[in-house]
């Protein structure tokens, strides 16, 4: 094998990534891991993460990706802290560009994730993970009788708000319009909860606090006048970017998705896999992510040993 071919290549080293990555690494088939320059995913900007399950006390999510690439590393798998500068998928074996090598391999594995639309306001990066946070589903559970904001006006937004209303004592959607863009059912439900207030026409400026968020900032858009208001937790749920630049125009995409089979992780290129966000924008869990990241694997296996993928046994 030429120094630089691979059996299978993985972009990207979330847990989809290093998942596919540990199943790979014990197939023997020594997977290449670019792990790109900022590793690890989005668990590297959380900080506890009590759903993954076999963890009973929680696990900070850098640590929880630390220990799944020492659990790839373990097995073989190599890797590389560099970005893709771009792909060609057009012919096999797929070419893959670093900043340093042109890499070639047989299969490759697509968990590049999403990143989740931040506010660029000042503190909000600096308390992610500290009241701020772009997750409902894993965080929400942190804040017990706390008074929240969500910001945003789509079905991310009211979801987020509907379901906070479990552990908050209120949530308030802050929305830059006069109207949300969500759906009607999902309005009509929000609008009937008592527990969910709305500051319409308005922009978080700010967000403060001393190690943990306290309040924001506001700003009226239409009359441009600014008020501070006391807050518990900032939910930011203005979308999500999936990370497909590298693919336009080679893979099939939806509203900037991996389109994968379906029965399958198999991408509109045979022998190209996806997994994880840059695939789902339903689930959007670390868990998922690792499952979607070991079917991949089984499926590039099956592949390249010329296996059909999806074989019903019934
Ligand atoms: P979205 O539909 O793009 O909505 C983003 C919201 O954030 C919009 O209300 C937008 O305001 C606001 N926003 C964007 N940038 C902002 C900024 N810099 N500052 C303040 N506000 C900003 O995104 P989404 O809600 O994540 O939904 C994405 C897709 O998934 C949609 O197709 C949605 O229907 C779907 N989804 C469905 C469900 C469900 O059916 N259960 C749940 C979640 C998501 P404007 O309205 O002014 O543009």
């Amino acid at each position: 094998m030429a120094d630089n071919h691979r059996h299978v290549t993985i972009i990207g080293s979330g847990p989809a990534g290093l998942t596919a990555a540990v199943y790979s690494a014990r197939a023997s088939l020594h997977p290449l891991v670019i792990e790109g320059i900022e590793a690890g995913g989005q668990l590297m900007l959380t900080t506890e993460v009590e759903n993954y399950p076999g963890f009973v006390d929680g696990i900070m999510g850098p640590e929880l990706m630390e220990r799944m690439r020492a659990q790839a590393a373990r097995f073989g798998a190599e890797f590389l802290t560099d970005n893709v500068r771009s792909v060609d998928l057009s012919e096999k074996p797929f070419k893959i560009e670093t900043s340093e090598t042109t890499y070639t391999s047989d299969g490759l594995i697509i968990a590049t994730g999403a990143s989740a639309k931040m506010l660029s306001v000042p503190g909000e990066r600096e308390l992610l993970g500290h009241g701020v946070s772009t997750c409902a589903t894993c965080d929400g559970f942190f804040f017990r009788d706390h008074e929240l904001i969500v910001v945003g006006g789509g079905d991310s937004a009211i979801e987020e708000a509907t379901f906070l209303t479990k552990f908050a004592s209120k949530v308030t959607v802050v929305h830059r319009r006069d109207q949300l863009r969500a759906s009607k059912i999902m309005q009509d439900r929000a609008f009937a909860n008592d527990k969910i207030d709305f500051i319409w026409d308005s922009q978080i400026v700010e967000v403060f606090g001393n190690g943990k968020v306290a309040g924001v900032r506001l700003k009226n858009v239409k009359t441009g006048e600014e008020s501070e208001k006391p807050i518990g937790g900032v939910f930011v749920a203005i979308g999500h970017t999936p990370n497909t630049s590298l693919f336009e125009g080679q893979l099939e995409l939806a509203g900037g998705y991996i389109v994968t089979r379906g029965e399958d992780t198999m991408t509109s290129v045979p022998g190209v896999f996806a997994a994880g966000d840059v695939v789902d924008f339903r689930y959007r869990q670390a868990i998922t992510a690792a499952g979607m990241g070991c079917m991949a694997a089984i499926d590039a296996e099956r592949h390249l040993e010329g296996i059909p993928i999806t074989e019903h046994a019934w």
